[in-house]
């Protein structure tokens, strides 16, 4: 059965990219029937950041992306902190230095600090502790075994390092990349258990794969040069043969595809590059959720970033693209982060909503900005603007007018249509819709055009000075409806006031 694991560590704010990994692991694991484990991978403490699982946790919920087991949730293979997993970590390094394929190493920083000074006024600027190296420094393959026990009982402080040996081919045939092939000089001793008793990445990353039974490591670009200490230590283990297949996802690259995305980005050009915001160490990043997207319509975003189906068609519910997802189609291709794009597929959903549904959030919008509205003016709103808006912030911004006085934001439109002396037939209108009973789109209306005929004005003349009056701009959404929205009282006070 298709097991697949979304591991973040939680080392601050998940970026989109990690939620678009996350995303293709859950479309992978759907589409297979299969299991999608989150693990949480914290045994680095000096990254650790507090709150960032938390918001993880939150990002997955907020996505509807729903891990079949992890953290709070369990499951058959828990513990799935890998803090709460050290004896486990402990217990396999224990098995490699057992077999000889791992080694104590008892050099200080300091030491190799030096080293690596030395190399360099040699000319060799990157020094590795590997098999051509190892030789020269405190190791237990060349202290011999009686200085090394002594070194333990000691206490001396020492890692675990991976014994690769040269000469060896790695292969891996990635479902993304194809086939990719790496020696195993191109691969140093790495450290798998660290001098405070923690595992590094790579050790945790094998064995909890391992022992989790995921049948398919589905993970960002950056990742596949570890891949290749990953084989040798599956190797190592005696797992080779069951080692999960690798599907590497491409990059996500800026918008004008130079270079990785990165969070600078986001705040450089004003768009956000994480899912929901994110507040820590004075560090404050701008997430979809608070610039008014839908989750809906970031999910179909982020499956875009980096796979298509193939066909034309680019709105996909999470259910449709469950049905429609295949490693087969990820692109190798870097994938080029397209804000503007985002913003089409939120109208998209915005569109697609029923207006009662949209109605909630838009309450909440408004409510955020200190202007808490009813429901059903909520359900007007949401009926008049959303095709003329892209995000749910934007209901608010372009539809103040519903709730308060905005005064002419378009001064040259003003300029153009407002002439003094139209006044007296200005003030003829504001008397004929103050005697209307039923203020309704409809009754307006009726009552503007007869207004109209008979004083030989045209729509021209009338509708654009009543829009600026009442909304401060030329354009929007029906007049009339705005009218009835607005309320009589309110329109009358408005149409009062602005035009000398
Ligand atoms: N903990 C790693 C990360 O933060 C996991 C990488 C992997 O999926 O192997 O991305």
């Amino acid at each position: 059965d298709v097991r697949v694991r979304f591991a973040p560590s939680p080392t601050g704010a998940l970026h989109i990219g990690g939620l678009r990994t996350a995303l293709y692991n859950y479309l992978f694991a759907r589409r297979e029937g299969g299991a999608f484990v989150l693990r949480v991978e914290d045994t680095d403490q000096k990254r650790y950041v507090p709150g960032a699982e938390e918001y993880i946790l939150q990002v997955l919920e907020w996505a509807g992306i729903r891990p079949d087991e992890g953290p709070g949730i369990g499951g058959d293979f828990g513990p799935y902190r890998q803090s709460e997993r050290k004896d486990i970590y402990a217990r396999y390094t224990q098995h490699l230095l057992d077999a000889g394929k791992a080694y104590y190493a008892f050099d200080t920083e300091d030491e190799l600090d030096r080293r690596r000074e030395a190399e360099k006024s040699a000319g060799n600027h990157n020094f590795r502790y590997d098999a051509a190296t190892r030789g020269d420094l405190r190791n237990s393959l060349t202290l011999g075994k009686e200085q090394t026990e002594e070194l333990l009982a000691a206490q001396t402080p020492y890692v675990v390092r991976l014994r690769v040996e040269p000469g060896q081919m790695v292969h891996i045939s990635d479902i993304v990349r194809g086939d990719v092939a790496f020696q195993s000089e191109e691969v140093d001793d790495k450290v798998l258990m660290k001098a405070d008793g923690l595992p590094t990445y790579h050790l945790a990353n094998v064995v909890d794969d391992h022992l989790m039974q995921i049948t398919h490591v589905i993970r960002g670009e950056e990742w596949l040069p570890s891949t290749a200490l990953h084989v040798l230590l599956y190797r190592a283990f005696g797992w080779e043969k069951s080692m999960p297949a690798f599907a590497h996802l491409p990059l996500l690259l800026k918008p004008n595809g130079k270079g990785k995305l990165s969070k600078r980005d986001g705040q450089q050009m004003g768009f956000p590059v994480f899912p929901l915001d994110w507040k820590a160490d004075g560090e404050t990043l701008s997430g979809f959720r608070e610039a008014g997207f839908l989750p809906a319509a970031v999910v179909n975003f982020l499956a875009f970033l980096g796979w298509n189906p193939g066909t034309e068609q680019e709105i996909f519910s999470l259910r449709e693209l469950v049905e429609a997802f295949d490693l087969d189609r990820i692109n190798k291709s870097g994938a080029q982060y397209d804000f503007e794009k985002a913003r089409w597929y939120n109208q998209q959903y915005l569109i697609a909503t029923p207006d009662d549904h949209l109605a909630p959030r838009i309450e909440e919008v408004f409510a955020a900005h200190g202007h808490p509205i009813s429901e059903a003016l909520a359900i007007t709103i949401a009926g008049l603007l959303k095709e003329r808006v892209h995000t749910l912030e934007e209901f608010y911004e372009h539809g103040l007018y519903f709730v308060d006085r905005v005064g002419i934001i378009d001064e040259k439109m003003a300029r153009k249509k407002w002439k003094p002396e139209l006044r007296p037939r200005f003030e003829q209108l504001r008397t004929a819709l103050g005697e209307l009973d039923a203020w309704t789109a409809g009754a307006i209306k009726e009552r503007t055009v007869s207004f109209m005929e008979s004083n030989g004005l045209g729509f021209g003349q009338v509708l654009p000075i009543l829009r600026l009056a009442v909304s401060g701009s030329t354009s929007g959404p029906d007049a009339f409806a705005i009218l009835e929205a607005v309320g009589q009282e309110e329109t009358l006070a408005r149409l009062g006031e602005g035009y000398n």
